[in-house]
């Protein structure tokens, strides 16, 4: 017979694993990049592009503001509109590996997993010549296997410490500058690691101007403060 203990503890201890696969900060399933070391720098992430309109829109803010940042492309999409992954490498920002399709990690075998991996890659270098060396999982997801896969193929995993939830369908400027000006402020390891979108993994063409108008509102507020870095110089 299984006591009700045994049920809750095994609830307890699926739910704790569960956490660990989400959260960006966990370093339970491996050694995950998550902050800057050094606590005067400070590195803008912009996922799921190249996006029509708003990485460019994006690249332009962040010129006029001699900014760099780094961009976890979808491989697809980089297929889609390799000048805009060009016109990304061409600002001086790094681009690094967010998989092929964009699907949840946690779900695929090791050999789906290296072909989501690999594929991306292979769709930057065709696209810009350069070899990427850091990767984000899909929705923060990974699993043991995910890492292992990742090492095989030499990326290093990056998550985040600060969320702007940019991604919800009533973001706004406002809304996004917000959470990601408390998130930095809360900021207590290191530097601020910040997870913002310049597309959307379901389709090309998501308006992303909110983020557009927050990253310049951000760099205007922070930029005394920290110094803005790609994530292979903090
Ligand atoms: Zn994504």
């Amino acid at each position: 017979m299984i006591s009700k203990v045994g049920i809750g503890s095994a609830l307890a201890g699926a739910g704790y694993l569960a956490y660990h696969c989400y959260s960006p900060e966990s370093q339970l399933y491996g050694r995950t990049l998550t902050h800057c070391a050094n606590p005067k720098n400070l590195a803008l992430t912009y996922d799921d592009g190249p996006n029509d309109l708003y990485t460019e829109r994006l690249l332009e803010v962040l010129a006029r503001h001699e900014v760099k940042a780094t961009f976890f492309l979808i491989g697809r999409f980089v297929s889609a509109r390799p000048q805009i992954a060009r016109s990304i490498a061409d600002g001086g920002h790094l681009l690094a590996n967010h998989t092929e399709t964009h699907p949840n990690l946690l779900f695929l075998s090791h050999s789906k997993l290296r072909h989501q991996l690999s594929n991306c890659a292979q769709a930057i270098a065709d696209a810009t010549g350069i070899q990427t060396r850091y990767f984000r999982p899909p929705f923060g997801a990974r699993r043991p296997a995910v890492l292992e896969v990742a090492r095989e193929l030499e990326l290093e995993p990056v998550m985040w410490s600060v969320t702007c939830y940019d991604w919800h369908r009533r973001a706004s400027a406002e809304s996004v500058f917000n959470h990601a000006r408390k998130g930095i402020e809360r900021s207590r390891i290191g530097g601020p690691v910040v997870l913002l979108h310049d597309g959307s993994h379901t389709t090309l063409g998501q308006d992303r101007s909110h983020t557009v108008e927050a990253t310049d509102r951000l760099i205007k507020r922070f930029k005394n403060d920290y110094c803005f870095r790609r994530i292979d110089e903090i």
